[in-house]
């Protein structure tokens, strides 16, 4: 019988294509492309982009079967021009399609709340409540049953998996009530799962919308891992971050810490932008974790008044500076106003921002409406970037309020449910209107559905009648 090599201290090392992760080697820094992945030369443009910004890897959606032919010929493409970074394939809900995967792909990304007929959720929780008549032993063993095909393609191959676990595709209000612990429990299961059919490449996440969840989640797997010995390699990173200054802020307060901490083995900032900017500002946010952007700061802090300045011009690197100063400050509980003030003028104009978005996303203030936006894949037909515009545009400024807008339904249960109002792209430019879990309208323009919600906060709030 097969046996895991336990280990203590630093996590297993992982080979994943030519560029392996874990143990000693460095943070490995990566993306997902935003195309249509059947359109090769987009997607291949997308690849070569952000390769070029440091990506050590790109994830590629193949939610079809046209698009694994499609991420075969992108990879031979990539070698042919010199790029033999490896390529990760996420897959949702077909393992068939995995399966086939686990012979191009370097490592596979599933997620076990929506793979192998969601017995996951079930088997991690111990909540039979969707199949009554099973024990969770017999769940288990359903589970081992659905994966063993996938596990040995993978082995045959030499593929990595990574356990994608994600908050926001926890179903069922027992879950959503802790979803830390449900996911850091239901990984753990998986590693197990994966551990008694002799696989041991795996990484794991345990990603949510939330800054301080995902800081808790990832400590809580560290810890499990450290008591176990299994310890393999972290895949860290907030799940739809949304865009601009707040998602590069409630990327790095949910980072920061634990990249502080050692912990961590490869990142992924997930943007609504192009994906060399979600490289450029996980560069950063690595060489501020470990210290090398702080001799551009200063901080001071008096009456309950933190001043951070910082002379960097980088608006990234200004950021991950800020955020470190931020994190490494052991009295944030005694702030009640945090003055930044950027030295070189290139960066004058988001003092204020950032301020307000730091203090937001610590949960200290509430200055704005909050939104949880995807950062798209394949599997969108819309162009989410001006969607978040439009919707950030006219709906900035509902303190208390969440907004998630979402590229598809992958993601969507868990992020509607914790939100005031969500939004789902359809197609040809349309939404799904959620209020909470329920779906108030389908297939409406975003004109229609910001309209509806903005008479709906006027009637459940006169102070929103601005
Ligand atoms: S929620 Fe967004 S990023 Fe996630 S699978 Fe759907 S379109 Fe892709």
């Amino acid at each position: 019988m097969c046996r895991p090599h336990h280990i203590n201290g630093k996590s297993r090392a992982v080979a994943v294509g030519n560029t392996p992760l874990g143990a000693d080697y460095p943070i490995r820094i990566q993306s997902m492309t935003k195309t249509d992945t059947r359109q090769v030369p987009a997607t291949l443009e997308q690849c070569i982009k952000a390769i070029d910004a440091g990506a050590d890897y790109m994830r590629i959606s193949i939610p079809d079967d046209a698009s694994l032919k499609a991420f075969e010929q992108i990879k031979a493409r990539l070698i042919n021009g010199g790029y033999t970074h490896p390529l990760v394939a996420d897959i949702h809900y077909r393992q068939d399609l995995a399966i086939e995967a686990a012979a191009v792909a370097d490592k596979l990304r599933i997620n076990p709340a929506n793979f192998a007929n969601q017995a996951g959720t079930h088997v991690a929780t111990g909540n039979t409540k969707a199949s009554p008549t099973k024990t969770r032993a017999a769940l288990r063993q359903e589970l081992v049953t659905q994966l063993e095909p996938l596990v040995a393609a993978c082995r045959k191959h030499h593929t990595a998996i990574r356990l994608g676990g994600n908050a926001g595709s926890l179903t069922g209000q027992v879950h959503r009530k802790d979803p830390v612990h449900t996911l850091v429990n239901e990984n753990l299961d998986y590693l197990d799962i994966l551990e008694s059919l002799c696989f041991f490449q795996s990484i794991v996440s345990v990603k949510t919308s939330s800054p301080a969840e995902t800081v808790t989640a990832c400590r809580l797997m560290h810890h499990n891992m450290q008591k176990t010995g299994q310890r393999y390699p972290m895949h860290i990173g907030v799940t739809e971050a949304g865009m601009g200054v707040p998602g590069r802020i409630s990327s790095a307060l949910g980072t920061m810490p634990v990249l502080m901490e050692g912990i961590g083995d490869t990142i992924r900032v997930s943007l609504t932008e192009a994906p060399e900017n979600e490289i450029r500002f996980a560069r950063q946010l690595i060489a501020g974790a470990s210290g090398k952007l702080t001799h551009h700061c200063n901080t001071s802090f008096h009456d309950q008044r933190l001043q951070i300045d910082c002379d960097l011009e980088d608006r990234d690197s200004f950021m991950a500076a800020l955020a470190y100063e931020w994190t490494r400050f052991e009295e944030k509980a005694a702030v009640r106003q945090l003055c930044i003030r950027a030295l070189h003028p290139a960066n004058r104009d988001l003092e204020a921002e950032l301020a307000n978005n730091i203090m937001q996303a610590a949960g200290m203030r509430n200055t704005g409406t909050r939104f949880v936006s995807c950062p798209a894949c394949a599997r969108t037909k819309a162009d989410m970037e001006s969607l978040c515009h439009t919707f950030s545009r006219e709906l900035g400024h509902y303190p208390g309020v969440s907004i998630a807008i979402m590229g598809c339904m992958v993601n969507g249960p868990g992020e509607m449910a914790d939100a005031d109002y969500g939004v789902i792209a359809t197609h040809k430019g349309k939404v799904n209107l959620f209020e909470g879990r329920h779906c108030r309208a389908k297939h409406i323009t975003a004109k229609e559905a910001i309209t509806h919600i903005q008479q709906r906060l006027r009637q459940s709030a006169p102070d929103h009648n601005k």
